[in-house]
This record gives C-alpha cells, structure tokens and sequence, in this order.
C-alpha cells in the first residue's frame, strides 16, 4: 500500500504518475495534453505499453475520468493507491511543508494565483477534478515554494518600496523546491554525511533553471525570486537584468507591458541568445560545428551560473558540495566543464572521465581532489511527491 498518484497541472496539460513511495517505481505514467481543444488526447504508458486516446475536446475532468478508466483496468494497482499528490507551484507565505488539502488551504491556494496565474488556476481545474474522481483519497499539496520558506528576510526581500511587500506580496519566493529537497537528501546520502552539517549549492538546470545554497539542509537563498523569472539564463526566460530594460523596450518597440513581458519569459535566455532553440543539446551540436552565436549562448549560461554559485557562497561561508541536476544539469558535460572553468580557485577541478560518465541518470563526484566536490545528482520530484503524499495519508489513518 505505498502508491501514490502524482498529478502536475498545467493550463493545458496534465501530467501524471503512479508512483511506489517507497523505490520510486512508476507502474503507471502519462500524459494529457491540449486539453480545451479539439486535439486534446491522453497517452498510457503501463507495462511497457504505450497507448493514446482522444479527449474530443475535453478538459482536466474528461482527463481525470479517462485516468480512472484506465486504472479501473489495473485494479491490484489501483487499490494501493493511499493519495492523490498535486504539484502546486505557487504556495506564498502560507505553505511551509506539504499538506492535506482542506477547503482552506484550497483557498489560500487561489489567494496566490496572482502570484502564479499561469500555474495556481491550472492546479485548482486538477485538485478539484481530482476530488471528484478519487473523493475517499486524501489529496496532498507539494510546493515549489515551500522549502525556501526559511529563508531570512534580509535574503528574500527586494529594495522596492517596503509597503509593496506587506500589501502586495512583493518579495523572493524561490521554486524548485521539491528538486532541491530531494537532492539535498540524496546529495547527503551519496556523500555519506549528515544533510544538516553540509553547505550545498545546487543548481537545478532544466528548461526553467535556478541555484539555491543550502546550510544544514535548509535553504538560505536562492536565485528565483517573486517569479521563476529571476536568475540565472533559462530555456526562453531571460532570468536577471536590469529592470529599466523593461521600459526602455516598451518605448523603442512600441509595446505595451504585457508584450515585453512576453519577450522576458518567452523569446529570450537560450532561445533568445541563440536565435536557434532554448534546447541545449540543438545549441551545444551546432557550437561544435563553429557556430559563433551558439559558442557564445553557452559561454553566457555557463558565466552567469558560475556567478551564481559565487554569490551563494556569501549565505553560507564555505562550500562542501557544488551539485548539478535537472536535464542540463544531469546530463550536459560541456555546461558542468564551462562551469567549472570558472571556479577553479574554489578548488574545483573537473575529472573529466568522471564529467563524461555522470550522464542519462547516473549521480557520480566529477571532480578531484578532496576540497569542496561538484556532483551530478539526478533529481526525481515525482518520487518526493509521493513521499510526502503517502506520509501524510499515513499519519491521517494514524490519528
Ligand atoms: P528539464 O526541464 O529538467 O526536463 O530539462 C530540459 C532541458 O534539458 C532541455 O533544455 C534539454 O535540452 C536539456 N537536455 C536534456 N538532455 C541533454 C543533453 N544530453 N545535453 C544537453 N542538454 C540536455
């Protein structure tokens, strides 16, 4: 009895998993895509068999109710499930750890739409189609928010008008909270010391990708900020600049607000520099055919995370562990090496058989030497969902 089903909404889509809690086997996963359009279809993958049907234009309900159709054809499988696991993006200052959904939290929950209204709204179509098609499994929240939610005030607060902060919420959330859990975890275990006597930095690259420096296994800060706009180079997203761009382009563009916001989080970071693609395998095959562009767009990733890591150093005066995950991360050895070029005077220096065989899921130290280390750690969400689902169902049937 230790399945959970994993459920991450987004506006149109609906991922989802049946995960074991306890070896992170997933008998069951998919995906719902298109959903509100005449295109929107759901695909299986259980047994080593793939299958896909059409949707005929529904939303996340038709999704949830093709799901347990399908379940219904699992049935051992489906009578382990003990939770329903949602991922939620955007928890403010409400939400420290995951928890049971009640009608309050579901209300706070939409209270921090404005702060995420491309994800919070699509994570409410899911949790209440979810009530309706599991109603006797407890439904778990899980944040990205959440573990930064102890970060000190002088780490998450902006120079702005202080007034903005208290009425309006303006400050340094952080996101990819449940990677840097897990990996803070498995980073620990791998080093064979206690998560709470380590300094971590780890730098979770995907096609959103942030840095979060870690102290005695809580987060100090983090390069995500009110948004997952902030920080380091991302696939389409900007990351940091300097504000007053904003306005500069809306004038020399003849844009309105919203239209140069589109710029910051879809046509810039990787695809902006590149002009080619924000996937960084596409950018790294056309650098090693001498294309100056995708050089430089790799050079600029690589610079700005290994600024970075520099800069979360200050939180936590020192460095044990340099940890790479994500799908850049865990698997790009050219970005880790360019990287790592930069911090040579940290001590760091690359073992390059070691960089090239930490590749397609595999964790491994890729440096010499036993100053601080960097690691490869792949990260696994769905599995520290479904942790925390199935210990907070369990605990529920305790008491
Ligand atoms: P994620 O959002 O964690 O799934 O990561 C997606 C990103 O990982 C995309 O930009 C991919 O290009 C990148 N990625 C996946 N495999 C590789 C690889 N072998 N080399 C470089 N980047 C990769």
């Amino acid at each position: 009895m230790n399945y959970v089903l994993v459920l991450n909404c987004g506006s149109s889509s609906l991922k989802f998993a049946v995960v074991n809690a306890v070896d992170g086997d997933q008998p069951l996963s998919g995906m719902a895509e298109c959903l509100g359009t005449a295109d929107a279809s759901i695909n299986f993958k259980a047994n080593g068999q793939k299958t896909q049907q059409s949707l005929e234009a529904g939303g996340h309900t038709a999704a949830l109710s093709a799901l347990v159709a399908f379940l219904q054809t699992q049935e051992a499988l489906a009578q382990n499930i003990i939770a329903v696991g949602h991922r939620v993006v955007h928890g403010g200052e409400y939400f420290r750890d995951s928890l049971i959904l009640d009608d309050n939290a579901i209300e706070r929950i939409r209270e921090c739409s404005v702060l995420a209204p491309l994800h919070n709204p699509a994570h409410l179509l899911g949790i209440e189609a979810a009530q309706a098609a599991f109603p006797a499994l407890p439904q778990v929240a899980v944040f990205d928010t959440a573990f930064h939610q102890q970060m000190p005030d002088y780490a998450y607060l902006y120079p702005l008008p202080y007034e903005h902060y208290k009425e309006l919420g303006v400050r340094r959330y952080g996101f990819h909270g449940t990677s840097y859990r897990y990996v803070t975890g498995e980073t620990a275990r791998l080093m064979n010391r206690p998560a709470n006597e380590l300094k971590l930095i780890i730098a979770h690259l995907g096609n959103g990708a942030s840095v979060a420096a870690i102290r005695n296994g809580h987060s100090v800060d983090t390069t995500m900020g009110m948004t997952p706009l902030e920080g380091v180079v991302h696939g389409t997203r900007s990351g940091s600049i300097d504000p007053a761009i904003i306005a500069y382009l809306a004038h020399r563009l003849n844009k309105n607000v919203d239209e140069v916001d589109a710029i910051l989080w879809k046509e810039s970071g990787l695809l902006g520099l590149s002009g080619m693609s924000n996937d960084c395998r596409t950018i790294e095959e056309t650098a090693q055919n001498g294309n100056e562009r995708a050089i430089l767009t790799l050079e600029i990733y690589s610079y700005r995370l290994a600024k970075a890591v520099g800069e979360l150093m200050i939180p936590l005066g020192g460095l044990d562990a340099l940890v790479f995950t994500g799908g850049i991360g865990e698997n790009s050895t050219l970005i880790r090496e360019r990287t790592l070029s930069w911090l040579g005077f940290l001590g760091l220096k690359i073992d390059s058989t070691a960089n090239d065989a930490a590749i397609r899921g595999k964790a491994g130290k890729i440096t010499q030497g036993e100053q601080a280390a960097a690691w490869v750690v792949p990260t696994n969400e769905e599995l520290m969902i479904a942790r925390d689902s199935a210990e907070l169902a369990k605990a529920e049937v305790k008491s």
